[in-house]
């Protein structure tokens, strides 16, 4: 989970988060209900009932892009998918499912559960609101709820890319192509093409004076197309690496130091001095563990002096690690599922380096400059 968030607990083991940007929106909507929404739909209420029912509504809705978000993880989960966390931001919510979807099919239903569960909760919600016709704040509640769990059901199903529409189209594309990379460009450039819809629908509400919702769709528009250009990127840089290997990329000039070595010895010597992110822990030239900086950072200052590099480190049990013939695709893959940014190279029990993020970037930055465009020549 990212620092801007506040952690929620967990639900099926998957830590829940809110976003700061998350107290904006909320704030907002609150007023928007509070003032406009609820007084034109229900008049003569105290002023502090309309401030109540709509912060109740907010979180409530809230509540419903959470379950939204349970409906993706909960069959991600079934196809052994492991959810790295769920976080409420601006927009919503997003599930950070930790690895691509192993088939067509799992994508698919990975996709549609989300928008199955609003179109659920807007059923219940509306059931709910026949029942309820005596009680007029509760009324309130569930016809807002059943309103707005259809609209995120309907607007997550627009098939741009990486809405869950988009996903659902990529699974289609996929299932009928056999070609993931070609329903991943597909359905990136669609995405594009309707995050620019977006765009254009809100700049031409701006000019025509309606400037808080054109302003509104524009950002939704930008967003959508950061998301689809981002994912574009992410299948040309799979498309660079593929058939490269661990090897071709690793650092072999990797940094060791022995298990007593104290946090502060190493952190004069080779994080600061020599500006290393992780540290091989060997004991009589086997390795032992790995320390990396997010193990020294756990530690207070006040202890440094005191601990011991293995007290910190992952001890080799622990440890992932990655083969050096394994494809360079795959060792991202499995960076992002264990949500760790370097894996110690070994080769029997032996270390042959270490493959930092880092070093895939640079060995990208390295192939694309010295690989020579390719001319064709007509006779
Ligand atoms: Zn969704």
């Amino acid at each position: 989970m990212n620092r801007s968030s506040i952690s929620l607990g967990r639900i099926l083991g998957i830590p829940i988060g809110v976003d700061y940007s998350w107290f904006l929106i909320f704030a907002l909507l609150t007023w928007s209900l509070a003032t406009s929404y609820f007084p034109v739909e229900f008049a003569n209420w105290p002023v502090a009932q309309y401030w109540i029912v709509g912060a109740v509504t907010v979180i409530l809705m809230f509540g419903s892009v959470l379950l939204h978000e349970l409906g993706h993880s909960v069959v991600a989960l079934r196809y052994k998918i492991p959810v790295r966390n769920i976080t409420l931001f601006i927009f919503g919510g997003v599930a950070q499912i930790a690895a691509e979807p192993p088939s067509a099919m799992s994508e698919f239903w990975i996709a549609i559960a989300g928008p199955i569960v609003s179109f659920g909760l807007a059923l219940i919600f509306g059931l709910l609101q026949t029942m309820l016709g005596a009680l007029a704040p509760l009324l309130a509640v569930a016809k807002y709820l059943a309103y707005i769990n259809g609209a995120l059901g309907l607007f997550n199903l627009i098939p741009g890319f990486p809405l869950d529409g988009g996903r659902v189209f990529r699974a289609i594309i996929w299932g009928i192509t056999h070609n993931l990379r070609k329903a991943t460009l597909i359905a990136g450039n669609v995405g594009r093409l309707i995050a620019f819809i977006f765009i254009l629908v809100g700049v031409w509400q701006i000019f025509t004076g309606n400037f808080g919702n054109g302003l509104w769709i524009a950002f939704i528009g930008w967003f959508l197309e950061s998301a689809a250009s981002s994912q574009i990127q992410q299948q040309t840089i799979h498309d660079l690496l593929a058939g490269h290997h661990v090897a071709d990329a690793m650092r072999r000039d990797y940094t060791w130091i022995l298990p007593d070595t104290t946090l502060e010895q190493l952190i004069d010597k080779h994080i600061l001095g020599g500006g290393r992110r992780s540290l091989v822990v060997k004991q009589a030239d086997q390795v032992v563990g790995l320390l990396t900086l997010h193990n020294v950072k756990a530690i207070p200052s006040t202890a440094w002096s005191s601990t011991s590099a293995a007290q910190v480190m992952i001890p080799m049990e622990k440890m992932k690690w990655i083969r050096p013939e394994a494809d360079l695709v795959d060792a991202l893959g499995e960076m992002d599922r264990d949500g760790v940014n370097q894996l110690p190279v070994m080769l029997g029990d032996q270390i042959q380096g270490i493959l930092g993020r880092d070093d895939v970037i640079n060995f990208l930055r390295t192939m694309s400059e010295f690989r020579r465009p390719q001319h064709s020549h007509s006779k």
